[in-house]
């Protein structure tokens, strides 16, 4: 579906593109840098909002440059001799760092979107496999489900114990607004952000999490040091969510 706010999202977004990479061209000082490809550059791009959101050399955003900069400064390990199952795969940094795992499952509800190699198709309402995985990682996955207390306990039972779910959903300030696929896309583009999405998550996600059975840790952007926080342009909050038991 195809509306004038996401229209003139994605023409803000290119155009801030463009002026980011001509000013680079022209020799403007590169004093940022992202943690996702590497690169030096003179700031992010805007899209919608948020004024610093994506990297002009690879396109990552506030949240995949998040979880890039945890992982490089070891607050998160990738279970490399593990298995990995990679919801909704359109971060290519990730995709590189979680592909090195010895069992790599990149999946998503309809596999045929993405152009990563080996691609399953995995419905998390209908996720049934026990004890499988090290580590589970979906970025805004979660606010496309039905029911997301059945699909958080599905990812819980699929988790060794010990294991990890890394989520990331998008939030505002409020409690959670559920909805349903029985609403209307127009509305729920109005009631939640985007016509595919069924809820909008507040802080409250913690308990529904903690609901399911994990421990919990909330690393949130505005926790790291300000000028880090700032060179690499981070922002957003990851739920770091562990199945009890195990070694780790
Ligand atoms: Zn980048």
């Amino acid at each position: 579906m195809i509306t004038f706010q996401r229209v003139a999202k994605a023409v803000g977004k290119h155009l801030t593109r463009t002026i980011l990479m001509a000013r680079k061209a022209l020799g403007a000082r590169a004093h940022r840098a992202c943690p996702a490809c590497g690169q030096t550059v003179v700031g992010f791009f805007r899209y919608g909002e948020n004024a610093e959101w994506g990297c002009p050399g690879c396109g990552a955003s506030p949240r995949e440059r998040l979880m890039n900069h945890l992982i490089a400064t070891n607050v998160l390990s990738v279970p490399s001799a593990g298995a990995i199952l990679h919801m909704a795969p359109n971060e290519a940094s990730l995709v590189r760092r979680f592909s090195a795992a010895a069992d790599y499952v990149p999946a998503d509800l309809n596999p045929d979107r993405y152009s990563v190699p080996a691609m399953r198709r995995v419905d998390l309402m209908a996720l049934a496999e026990m004890d499988r995985y090290d580590l589970f990682y979906a970025s805004h996955v979660m606010e496309h489900v039905p029911d997301d207390h059945h699909v958080l306990r599905n990812i819980h039972s699929a988790l060794k114990a010990g294991g990890e779910a890394w989520l990331i959903v998008p939030l505002w300030d409020k409690p959670t607004e559920d909805g349903s696929f029985d609403i209307p896309p127009r509305e729920r583009e109005r009631r939640f952000g985007q016509w595919d999405h069924v809820r909008q998550y507040g802080p409250d996600f913690a308990d529904r999490i903690r609901a399911a059975g994990f421990e919990l840790e909330e690393i949130d952007a505005s926790g790291i040091d300000a000028d880090v926080r700032h060179l690499f342009g981070l922002d957003d909050r990851l739920f770091r969510a562990r199945k009890p038991g195990g070694t780790a």
